[in-house]
């Protein structure tokens, strides 16, 4: 048996030149946990160019979503960009990823720490109602450069706590603070800064990270995440992974190359 399913795109979102997000059909054996990864990709010169992605899209829902970059020199994304309705693409069979609460000890809070794509892994966990009966509040955190990058703030705060399932608890549980670099907007500034300067917990009326109490997971560029970990350690969090859980998780939102 194929280690692919091919799937049909079912729509297109354009939030930036930089920024897309498409939903496909779901194989019905296509099972993951929220927060993880898998393959996808498309057909280059009759073999498969495949890359990593988030699935966006939660476990129990019926289509996957995807939240992709532009690269426009990338080998995947330069032609991933133009996908329509009812093409085909590519979709691994397994999903796999560190970004799953099973990785987590149990806490108070949660923190979801994601710059530009790596708010994809969160939109998942932010749906599983599992998430909200671990922890008090969930905090996620999107940080970008513009205002203009900062996707699904609609699906958080408008959509999310009117959904039949999740609403109630979205809307006593979740707290979201997007956060932009590089134009003036109701939250600046780098989100580790925001963290250390103590900004974020007045912001948002909570108290600053305590490892006995509080859980986080981080998906973003290297720098981020090599910055938010040492962050963490610091202040005695300990790195949890699959069969180990501990107080924080993280994952590359992409690799350097
Ligand atoms: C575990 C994991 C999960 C991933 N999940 C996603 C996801 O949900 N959505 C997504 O768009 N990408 C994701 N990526 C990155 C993805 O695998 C590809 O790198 C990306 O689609 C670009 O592919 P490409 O072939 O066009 O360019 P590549 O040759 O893969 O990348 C070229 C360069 O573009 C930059 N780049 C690549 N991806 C990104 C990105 N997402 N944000 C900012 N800069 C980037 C890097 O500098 C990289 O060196 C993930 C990567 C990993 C390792």
């Amino acid at each position: 048996m194929s280690n692919f399913n091919h799937e049909t795109v079912l729509s297109v979102h354009h939030w930036t030149d930089n920024l897309f997000s498409f939903t496909t059909t779901r194989d019905s054996s296509f099972r993951f946990r929220n927060g993880e990864f898998t393959m996808i990709g498309i057909p280059v010169n009759d073999k498969p160019l495949l890359r990593a992605y988030s699935v966006a899209s939660a476990n129990y829902e019926d289509n996957l979503e995807f939240f992709s970059i532009k690269v426009q020199d990338g080998p995947l994304t330069s032609k991933l960009q133009h996908l329509k309705t009812g093409d085909q693409i590519i979709v691994g069979r397994k999903a796999t990823g560190t970004l799953v609460i099973d990785n987590l000890k149990d806490g108070r809070n949660l923190y979801l720490v994601g710059t530009g794509t790596g708010l994809a892994p969160f939109l998942s966990v932010i749906k599983d109602p599992t998430t909200y009966e671990r922890f008090e509040k969930v905090v996620l955190l999107h940080g970008c450069r513009h205002v203009s990058e900062l996707a699904y703030g609609e699906l958080i705060t408008e959509k999310l706590p009117h959904d039949e399932l999740i609403g109630d608890m979205v809307s006593a549980q979740l707290i979201y603070y997007p956060t932009v670099t590089r134009d003036p907007f109701r939250n600046r500034g780098r989100i580790t800064d925001l963290i250390t300067s103590g900004k974020l917990f007045a912001d948002i009326a909570l108290p600053n990270l305590d490892a006995d109490k509080d859980r986080v997971m981080i998906c973003g560029s290297p720098a981020l995440l090599q910055d938010t970990k040492n962050l963490l350690l610091e202040r005695g969090f300990v790195e949890g992974n699959n069969g180990e859980p501990g107080d924080f998780v993280v994952e590359k939102a992409f690799a350097e190359r």
